[in-house]
C-alpha cells in the first residue's frame, strides 16, 4: 500500500481504521481469485492456454534477443478416449489431475506447466539446453510410471521434446514439440521423442 495512504488510515479512528483495512483485505484477496482464474486451468490447477502463450510469447521474444534459450515439451495422454470408455468421465477427470500434479512435483519454479486442452499439456523450460531438459523428460516418465494410480489404472503418456532453434517462431517451436509427439505416438505410444 501506497506510504501516504497508510499513514492516513493509520490517523483514523480505531473503528473507522478497522473498518477501512478490512475492506482492502477483501479487494486483495478478490484480486489473487480474479488472477487464479484468469491464469490457471480449473481442473488441474496447472496454467491456462492463455497463459502458457503469453509466456511462450515473451520466451521466444527473449531468445530472439539472445537471452535464454527455452524449450518445449508436449505431453499427450495415451488412448484417453479408451480410458474413458472403460473408468468413466469422472475418473478421467481424477487421472488429469493426477497427472498434473504428478508433473507438477517434478518441475521447478521458473518451469511452466499449462493445460493446452483435453487431454494434452505444454511445458516451457525457460532457460535450459536439450540435455538437461531430456533429463527432465527422463525424471517425469519415472515419475508417471511410479505413481500408484496411473500405474495401476495403466495410464501412459507420449510426449515431444525440442529447443528454440536460431530464428524460431513461436509456431515453428510448437509445430516442432507437436511432430516430435506425433513420432512418438507413431512409434508405439508410451514414450518421449525429441527433435533437436
Ligand atoms: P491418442 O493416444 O492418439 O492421444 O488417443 P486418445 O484417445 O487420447 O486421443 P483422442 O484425441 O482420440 O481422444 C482424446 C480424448 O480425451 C477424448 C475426450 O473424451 C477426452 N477428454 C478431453 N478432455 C477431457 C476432460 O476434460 N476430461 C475427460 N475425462 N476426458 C477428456
Ligand atoms: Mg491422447
Ligand atoms: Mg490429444
Amino acid at each position: 500500500m501506497d506510504k501516504k495512504l497508510s499513514k492516513k488510515i493509520h490517523a483514523l479512528a480505531p473503528r473507522f481504521r478497522k473498518k477501512i483495512e478490512d475492506l482492502f483485505s477483501a479487494m486483495s484477496e478478490s484480486v489473487s481469485m480474479l488472477y487464479e482464474a484468469a491464469t490457471h486451468d480449473e481442473k488441474t490447477g496447472l496454467y491456462n492456454n492463455k497463459f502458457f502463450e503469453s509466456i511462450l510469447d515473451m520466451e521466444m521474444e527473449k531468445a530472439g534477443r539472445g537471452q535464454g534459450n527455452p524449450c518445449l515439451f508436449i505431453i499427450d495422454i495415451d488412448f484417453f478416449k479408451k480410458v474413458n470408455d472403460t473408468y468413466g468421465h469422472m475418473k478421467g477427470d481424477e487421472f488429469l489431475k493426477r497427472l498434473a500434479d504428478v508433473l507438477k512435483k517434478q518441475l521447478r519454479k521458473s518451469d511452466v506447466a499449462a493445460r493446452f486442452g483435453g487431454e494434452e499439456f505444454f511445458i516451457i523450460l525457460p532457460n535450459t539446453n536439450l540435455a538437461k531438459s531430456k533429463n527432465l523428460t527422463l525424471r517425469l516418465k519415472k515419475a508417471i510410471k511410479s505413481d500408484p494410480i496411473l500405474k495401476k489404472h495403466r495410464i501412459t503418456v507420449s510426449g515431444g521434446l525440442t529447443c528454440y532453434r536460431k530464428g524460431d517462431t513461436k509456431k515453428k517451436i510448437k509445430e516442432r514439440a507437436d511432430k516430435a509427439l506425433y513420432k512418438a505416438k507413431n512409434s508405439g505410444r508410451d514414450r518421449f521423442v525429441a527433435i533437436v
